[in-house]
């Protein structure tokens, strides 16, 4: 079975602290990382912990109802794990430069963090690049991919010695204008869509025919137009194909990636030269949100790139990868409080502070996107009891405002916590502004020696209310009522 189907089905764990039970790739034994089921302080104990300090340390409670926690170890294993599965398949000296996704987690301190793990960023925007650039991501370590660059944004990555890849012609002459006024020492590409087809979610699936990313490979006369376009560029030196995110399987990110090595191999033997000395591999490794086991590894597919493309780690290649979901997803942890449990038709529904402002993507579309929920109880410790089926809300004012439907968990009370997991990316570093409801504080807790104590470091402080009115034309509240309506005199 191909993980990247896990989310196909919607058939989330619902007994979140109950132990790992989700499917597991059949190639290797996966990493066992719940703390209940080995005992060792790992990813499930260490999440338990940081909720009860949370609590006991007065982080969250009835006056701060919501916090988003990151597990700094987790995200350092995490990197390491990257790492070590493209040293262990690539040829010696092979340059490899794990560039992070930025738009998976945009806060800076976690892309210091990952800096100081190795890990460069992939940044799709200005803000997203200066985001990079306040935590120290050097020129050299960032690769600039968004579809839709202004003139200004090519011309400061190629003043910086950011690495670009072109989305399309019209970028592409746009960079030749660039490159004809001034030296730059970015690498340059070229991103093609190889057209490989979709996986389970449209939304995150972006090798379809008519994807509006890159140049789409299989359309008549694109591939001729790429050699040529390398042919007479002696500066474009990269290729770079990013087959998707969430819900594509291994196999066809696999394929993304061959059909990208085979240009490649294509263009250097049809200009006569290795032009080409860098592929740029993409990220969207998907993320098993059914139990706390990590599954697919990045061993697991650097493995997989091996088989599928033989060459692609010979060294006659340096390869970039932009990981996101992947380093970040299962380190993260959205815990709020039940402001009030209630029944209705029924169904006891617990009515939380976490939704649609934090989980933007499950509310909407539940079926693709899932969660675990975790209940504790009002000192922050796992609560135990038969699983009752329930409803947890969150606090914006439309119905389908929940965070899970129709879920078996034990029955959460008020004053109880109820924690949504997995979501260190793409969740609550995503804030959707419905309702005006405040940015949640986010907080990376660490584990002091022996397990004994957890301590925590402020990541982003919770939006506080005059931040929200600023935000929201604070500043220019007679805008509109100092004008006149015209004929009014
Ligand atoms: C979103 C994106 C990624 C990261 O995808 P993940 O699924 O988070 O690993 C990498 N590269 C590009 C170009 C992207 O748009």
């Amino acid at each position: 079975m191909d993980a990247g189907e896990d989310n196909r089905t919607g058939d989330v764990v619902d007994r979140a602290t109950g132990g790992a039970t989700g499917r597991e790739a059949d190639e290797e034994p996966t990493i066992r990382i719940d703390g209940r089921t080995d005992g060792h302080g790992g990813r499930a104990a260490r999440r338990d912990e940081a909720v009860r300090a949370a609590v006991e340390q007065g982080l969250l409670g009835p006056d701060t109802p919501i916090v988003g926690l990151l597990d700094v170890a987790g995200i350092r294993e995490s990197a390491a794990a990257l790492r070590a599965a493209f040293d262990a398949v690539t040829a010696p000296g092979t340059p490899v430069l794990h560039a992070f996704a930025v738009k998976a987690t945009p806060l800076v301190p976690v892309l210091r963090l990952l800096r100081e793990e190795g890990i460069g960023a992939e940044v799709a925007s200005p803000g997203e690049l200066a985001l990079a650039r306040a935590a120290g991501v050097p020129p050299s370590r960032t690769v600039l991919d968004s579809p839709a660059k202004t003139p200004a944004e090519l011309r400061e990555a190629l003043a910086l010695g950011i690495a670009v890849n072109a989305d399309n012609p019209q970028e592409l002459d746009r960079i030749d204008g660039l490159m004809r006024s001034a030296t730059s020492r970015s690498p340059l590409g070229i991103r093609v869509n190889p057209q490989v087809g979709g996986g389970s979610i449209g939304a995150t699936s972006t090798a379809t025919a008519t994807s509006k990313f890159g140049v789409a490979l299989r359309d008549e006369g694109a591939r001729e137009w790429v050699v040529r376009a390398y042919a007479e560029r002696p500066w474009l030196t990269r290729l770079h194909a990013h087959t998707g995110s969430q819900g594509i399987p291994l196999s066809l990110l696999a394929q993304g990636v061959a059909e990208t090595y085979a240009l490649a191999e294509e263009i250097n033997r049809r200009i006569g030269r290795p032009q080409i000395d860098t592929l740029d591999i993409g990220g969207g490794l998907p993320v098993n949100f059914g139990s706390d086991t990590e599954t697919p590894t990045y061993a697991q597919y650097a493995r997989l790139l091996g088989e599928a493309v033989p060459g692609l780690f010979s060294g006659r290649y340096g390869l970039v990868t932009e990981f996101g979901r992947s380093l970040l997803a299962k380190h993260g942890t959205v815990v709020a409080r039940v402001e009030y449990a209630k029944s209705a038709g029924g169904r006891p529904v617990a009515v939380t502070h976490a939704g649609v402002q934090v989980a933007t993507r499950t509310v909407y579309a539940p079926g693709s996107w899932p969660l675990r929920i975790a209940a504790y109880d009002g000192k922050g410790r796992p609560r135990t009891g038969a699983p009752v089926v329930q409803d947890v809300a969150g606090p914006a004012c439309f119905a389908g405002d929940l965070l899970a439907e129709g879920r078996a968990l034990p029955l959460l009370e008020q004053g109880d916590y109820a924690a949504a997991l997995d979501t260190g990316a793409y969740y609550f570093a995503h804030h959707y502004a419905y309702n005006s409801l405040a940015r949640p504080g986010i907080y990376g807790f660490t584990q002091d020696g022996a397990g004994e104590g957890v301590s925590f470091a402020t990541v982003r402080g919770t939006q506080s209310l005059d931040e929200i009115v600023a935000e929201s034309g604070g500043a220019h509240a007679d805008a509109l009522t100092t004008r006149r309506a015209p004929g009014r005199g």
